[in-house]
């Protein structure tokens, strides 16, 4: 297989990266079995920027083989929680050494701005690693008192071989939230990137190598969402399947699980998250907390504040200052040092995006700023506001996934929390307010798996991340994932009773 080496030169990183374009199978590089390729685009242009091995179901099959293998041989029961702790603690190391490459990787291939790579993603990616490095040798089950003629325990067993699916927009993050838990935990793992970008992941797959994990245990295969994602849903080898994506797809994936071998899954979707802000919230902070909510990543995040929720009383100053905040956020090359916004991802998403703000328009909303394209070049979109919204409209509705949200005003609280929860979707909330008394009432009345005080759209390794509703099943992060890669075994044993 053939390797990509770019050159970057700016001002934050000088040098070449390679990185292997193959598929990652049993330790080994290798070219995928149908010949074909993945085209792997630069978002700031729009221009190829390498091909990447693309892999079909047979891959699949070949990968599965060699997890079992690994599992039943190395890994698992095999590999004390002590080794596995110690080689994802070198794997967080290597990631640490080779931090500035992943990021200008992630912002070559992603368009998030180089700066976000790496105080955000890359550096969030090591916690992460370092965190289940550390859960590694504290896996373990309950003794359960029942009488004393009996000795009940559990044992929290890992799965075996487990797929995982990952999305677009945090490459690198998403992986590290998938990998983390699942080898913590003592489980094997066919991995599917984003067919639009595969190459952190790639590197992180070389680096499963360079830090010891031993053959078949990370697998690494890049292509489409209907062959090689569906091939691993429906792969009857496979015990367990972790997705993050869009809500369609989280769909197919519960469809292909019951329909194959009832594989345990874990689903982390889409949102349209509620921002609430009352008249009395710190108005500066508010405006600050709102803009680092709905543009952050250039609004491409599942739990971003797309729908901003002002009280009457501040509604007029806020929108004042939060249109004076918009004004200052450069959107351009990620790799410049002013730049606070990069690209969206793709075309598609590109096309999406205006889509939405045209049916915005149409359906009788005002933009209050932004609503163009950047540039002619790449996928560049102005941070958009609209204002003037009926609840009933689909970019009030439906998740855009793009620099863009809709203000609305409220009256009170009864009536805020009515419209926040007015929504398919219950991944993420936030309140702004000085009253702690309103914080606490209104955060315990959202239906959301994370309600956030004061701040938005910030996470730590130890605090699970999850939805509520159509926004998924199951927790990533903190002690909680652990348990979507352990199956509860119940041992009993018998001291004395006779028959
Ligand atoms: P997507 O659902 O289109 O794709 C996600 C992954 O699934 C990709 O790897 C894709 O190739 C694969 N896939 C597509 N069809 C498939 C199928 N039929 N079977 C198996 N796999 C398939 O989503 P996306 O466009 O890559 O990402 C954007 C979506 O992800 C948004 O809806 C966003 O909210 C969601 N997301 C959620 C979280 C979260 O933690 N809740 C985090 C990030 C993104």
């Amino acid at each position: 297989p053939a390797v990509f080496s770019p050159q970057f030169n700016n001002d934050f990183f000088k040098g070449q990266v390679t990185i292997n374009t193959g598929l990652f199978i049993n330790g080994q590089w290798v070219g995928g079995s149908s010949g074909t390729f993945v085209d792997v685009v630069n978002p700031s242009t729009g221009k190829l920027l390498t091909k990447v091995s693309e892999g079909t179901t047979k891959d699949v099959d070949l990968a599965v083989a060699a997890a079992q293998k690994a599992f039943d041989t190395v890994w698992g029961s095999h590999c004390p929680g002590s080794q596995r702790g110690k080689l994802l603690n070198k794997l967080a190391n290597i990631m640490e050494s080779r931090l500035d490459e992943l990021c200008a990787v992630e912002a070559l291939n992603n368009g998030k701005t180089f700066q976000s790579a790496k105080y955000a993603d890359v550096s969030f990616s090591i916690s992460i690693i370092r965190y289940y490095a550390g859960w590694s040798d504290k896996i373990h089950g309950q003794t359960i008192e029942t009488d004393r003629n009996k000795l009940a325990y559990t044992l929290h067993e890992p799965f075996g071989v487990v797929g995982q699916i990952i999305p677009w927009n945090f490459p690198l993050l998403m992986l590290s939230m998938k990998i983390g838990p699942a080898l913590a935990t003592g489980n094997t793992i066919i991995m599917k990137p984003s067919e639009l970008t595969p190459l952190t992941a790639l590197m992180v797959a070389d680096m499963t190598r360079e830090a010891g994990f031993p053959p078949g245990v990370f697998n690494l295969i890049v292509g489409y969402g209907n062959t090689v994602g569906q091939a691993i849903t429906e792969h009857r080898g496979i015990e367990k399947v972790a997705f993050t994506g869009s809500t369609l797809v989280g769909r197919k994936i519960m469809e292909a699980a019951a329909k194959s071998n009832l594989k345990n899954v874990t689903l982390e979707l889409g949102g349209k998250s509620p921002n609430i802000i009352f008249n009395d919230a710190d108005l500066g902070q508010a405006v600050n907390w709102t803009a680092h909510g709905l543009f952050v990543n250039s609004g491409q995040i599942c739990c971003a504040g797309t729908r901003i929720f002002v009280q009457s009383g501040i509604y007029d100053k806020f929108l004042a200052k939060f249109t004076e905040r918009i004004k200052t956020i450069k959107v351009g090359d990620p790799f410049a040092k002013d730049t606070n916004q990069g690209p969206q991802v793709s075309q598609i998403q590109f096309d999406r995006i205006m889509s939405y703000i045209e049916s915005g328009k149409q359906q009788g909303a005002k933009v209050h700023i932004g609503g163009g394209r950047i540039g002619n070049e790449g996928y560049f979109i102005e941070p958009t506001v609209f204002t003037e919204t009926k609840s009933s409209m689909k970019i009030v509705q439906e998740e855009i996934f793009g620099p863009v949200g809709v203000l609305i005003k409220f009256e009170d609280e009864e009536d805020v929390v009515r419209q926040a929860n007015d929504t398919l979707y219950g991944l993420a909330a936030a309140v702004f307010t000085q009253d702690i008394n309103r914080a606490l009432e209104t955060a315990h009345k959202l239906k959301a798996g994370t309600t956030w005080i004061n701040c938005v759209v910030t996470l730590n390794p130890n605090v699970p991340f999850g939805g509520f509703k159509q926004s998924g099943i199951g927790r990533e992060l903190g002690e909680y994932a652990l348990h979507n890669y352990t199956n509860v075994k119940a041992v009993h044993v018998n001291l004395g009773h006779k028959m």
